[in-house]
């Protein structure tokens, strides 16, 4: 059977990211990371965020001209790009061994939007907690998260090998990443580990968890919940963005978790919403409860980001 639209934009989507993630590592190498403060506080873009973007975007926008792709660094790193950066194969492995669910066959380019964080994580990148930067590729179909992909540049495994590659898509299921069975005797809860304000901290207190584990990065805290090494992550503020939550989003649903607002809402993901989550970012792994969880958060902090 000829590879529906999802299938294909899917595993171009697994090279770029891959592609994408070599990007990182190489400017890393150079030393040449030209560090620029953005608009917002503790907001950081390099070079890498800049040309991991540029890849990704001209190489799904080339196999896709139709497709709506909202990139974090903006338009102004979308265009000249040279054709050696430009990912035009597939991953053969996800295309062959993988078929497409019934409710995304039949849909057109148009009916798509694709989010992409280029690089989540920028302070620990330039910081040097390297495992903690993802780049992350969300698909969205009816304003929902419906697939994703998240690499990990730096994962190294038991062989020394250096990058890995996790999907997930509604419907079909999960790839790239092995979950153990979360320790029922413990509450694990993962938050930022940059962006820790006062009402993060309310948050937290209430749900009073017997360990926090404070990452970077959206991507990656959402690979301690897939990985069964958290039950929940838990931020109340308004710092992340759709491109931040639409592939963790997805791949976490297809695994069998939820990822919502902090008050149990889900994000829409349509091309003409807000960019910032600003009612913060609540998910639980598979068989924690959410709605326990929702019901935790006190009503003050819920109220005071939903001001905001
Ligand atoms: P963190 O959990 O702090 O690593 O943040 C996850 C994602 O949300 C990253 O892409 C951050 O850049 C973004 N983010 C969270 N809080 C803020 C903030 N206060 N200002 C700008 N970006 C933020
Ligand atoms: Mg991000
Ligand atoms: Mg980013």
């Amino acid at each position: 059977m000829a590879t529906t639209t999802v299938m294909k934009l899917m595993g171009l989507s697994i090279s770029a990211a891959k592609r994408a993630g070599g990007i990182i590592r190489d400017i890393m190498k150079s030393g040449q990371l030209d560090i620029v403060e953005k608009e917002g506080k503790d907001d950081l873009q390099t070079e890498a965020d800049r040309s991991a973007q540029r890849c990704i975007i001209a190489s799904v926008s080339k196999q896709f001209p139709n497709i709506k792709i909202i990139g974090e660094e903006g338009n102004a790193h979308t265009s000249n790009v040279p054709d050696d950066m430009l990912v035009t194969e597939v991953d053969v492995e996800f295309i062959t061994k993988n078929s497409c669910p019934d409710y995304l066959k039949d849909i057109k380019e148009e009916d798509l939007v694709v989010w992409v964080d280029p690089l989540d994580g920028t302070s620990e990148y330039t910081q040097g907690f390297l495992e903690h930067v993802t780049v992350l590729i969300g698909i969205a179909f009816q304003s929902s998260a419906v697939g994703g992909v998240i690499h990990q540049p730096y994962y190294q495994n038991a062989n020394g090998e250096i990058g890995r590659t996790i999907w997930g898509l509604k419907g079909l299921g999960v790839d790239g990443f092995n979950s153990k069975k979360l320790d029922s005797s413990k509450f694990i809860v993962t938050t930022t580990r940059s962006h820790f304000n006062n009402l993060v901290k309310n948050a937290l207190d209430a749900i009073n968890p017997t360990e926090v584990i404070r990452v970077g990065g959206a991507g990656f805290k959402v690979l301690q919940l897939l990985e069964g090494k958290a039950h929940a992550y838990v931020f109340a503020s308004a710092g992340c963005k759709k491109w931040d939550t639409c592939a963790p989003e997805a791949i976490l649903e297809a695994h069998g978790g939820v990822l919502t607002d902090i008050s149990g809402e889900h994000y829409q993901y349509n091309a003409d919403v807000e960019f910032p989550n600003k009612n913060g970012v609540l998910a639980t792994a598979p068989d924690v409860s959410h709605q326990l969880l929702v019901d935790q958060i006190p009503k003050e902090v819920k109220e005071s980001m939903s001001n905001k």
